[in-house]
Order: C-alpha cells, then structure tokens, then sequence
C-alpha cells in the first residue's frame, strides 16, 4: 500500500512555492509519490484563459525532473475538457485501489472550498493536506461541522508521524510547514513587464523555458 499525494492547480507558470510544497510534504506525510495535476482549465477561475497545457505540462516536468517523487499527472489535461475534483478523485481512486490518497490545496484553494462543485463530497471522499499561503487566512468556520470534525491541524497538535489516528475516517490535515510568498499571477505580471523581482521564484531551468517559448510576454 502506497502513500500518494496529487496537487491540483493551473501552474500557470509552476514556481517555487509549488515546488516547496511539494518537497515539504513528501518526508513530512512519507509520501510514496506527489503527483502535480495541471487541470485543463481551472473551472472555479473562469476569467482567464490559461497557457497551453503543453506548456504548462512541459514546466512542470523541467522543475520536478531531479526528483524522484515529484512527477506530473496528465489525468486532467488528458480530458481536454473542463474537470471538477469531485470527477477526478472518483477516477483517481480507481486508478490507485488500495492505496492511501490525499489531495493538497493552499490556504487560498480552501478558503474558496465552497464555490467547488459537491465541495462537502469533495473532502470527505480522500484525505486532504491544506498548506498555509503567506497573505491568506486559514481557518475553518467556512465548512460544516461534518467536514470539521475530519480537521487534524498541524499547527498545534504537531507532526503526523506522531498522531495516531484512532478511526478510518478520511482526515483534512492543516500545515503551515512552507512559507514561501509567490504567486502564479503577480510572476505573470512581472515577466510581461520583462523582469522578475526575485530570480529564485522560478526554478531556472523553467525560467529558461519561458524565455525560449516567450510564454508571457
Ligand atoms: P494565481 O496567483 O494565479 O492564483 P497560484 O500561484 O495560486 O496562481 P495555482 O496553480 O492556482 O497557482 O495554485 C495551485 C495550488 O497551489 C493552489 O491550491 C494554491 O493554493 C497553491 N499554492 C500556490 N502558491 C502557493 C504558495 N506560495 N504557498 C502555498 N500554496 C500555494
């Protein structure tokens, strides 16, 4: 039985705080695998349309291609339609029967939770790993007391390794292990006017990619 995370989001471009993330979550959940899961087309960000998953995909693989447990899933961008996570998680337990799933977001994402499409279904169906974002709250008087009751919050009760869970519930696990403050938009925003405010935002080897590509310029 396998520990297997997936990291739902537009990745428009990938950058460090992904990236953070990801290696934070690995040793600190013992994480078999994380999969990035670039989606098609974000369906709770209608307003703009994104890069080409291509694109987006080839990113992704540059930034995790020397490390062994980070890898790029292409479930979603496969559909070449418009996904929700509630149709996902169905097709991911599927795809990995027997093995323990969890689904990470940022403080953003969950704070947002409502606008999903069967949100409460969302987050009881896997586990789930909720990541603070530098500039967002992360509370929890948004959800149901059902979805609450399922909260572990890593920020006072300490590492998971330690908490044993008595039942086989799925659980939402609150972390504030990363704090690194970028965002996909304001990176959007400083490459069109030609210059980034902070080289190590961007993996260099993605930041070599968009320049060859002229992504966003
Ligand atoms: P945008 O600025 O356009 O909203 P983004 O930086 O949030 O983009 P997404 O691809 O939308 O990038 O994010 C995918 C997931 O990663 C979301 O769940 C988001 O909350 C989370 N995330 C993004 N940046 C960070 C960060 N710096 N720290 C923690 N989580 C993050």
């Amino acid at each position: 039985m396998s520990r297997i995370a997936y990291f739902g989001g537009t990745f428009d471009p990938v950058h460090s705080g992904h990236i953070g993330v990801a290696k934070a979550l690995v040793p600190a959940f013992e994480l078999d695998r994380l999969y990035f899961l670039p989606a098609f087309h974000a369906p709770h960000k209608p307003d703009r349309r994104p890069t080409s998953g291509y694109h987006r995909y080839a990113m992704l693989a540059i930034a995790t291609a020397d490390e062994p447990q980070l890898l790029v899933s292409t479930l979603e961008l496969d559909k070449r339609e418009k996904r929700y996570t509630i149709e996902t998680l169905a097709e991911l337990e599927q795809l990995h029967p027997g093995d323990t799933l969890f689904f990470v977001m940022g403080a953003d994402s969950w704070m947002d939770i409502r606008t999903w499409k069967n949100w409460e279904e969302v987050l009881l169906a896997v586990n789930h790993i909720v990541v603070s974002r530098p500039g967002f709250a992360l509370t929890s008087d948004h959800v149901t007391e059902r979805v609450r009751e399922r909260i572990i919050d890593l920020r006072t009760s300490g590492n998971i390794l330690t908490q044993s869970i008595a039942d086989d519930n799925h659980h939402i696990y609150i972390t504030d292990a990363v704090r690194h403050d970028v965002s996909a938009s304001e990176l959007r925003e400083d490459l069109s006017d030609g210059e980034l405010e902070r080289q190590d935002d961007i993996p260099a080897e993605v930041a070599k990619y968009i320049e060859k590509y002229e992504l966003y310029t």
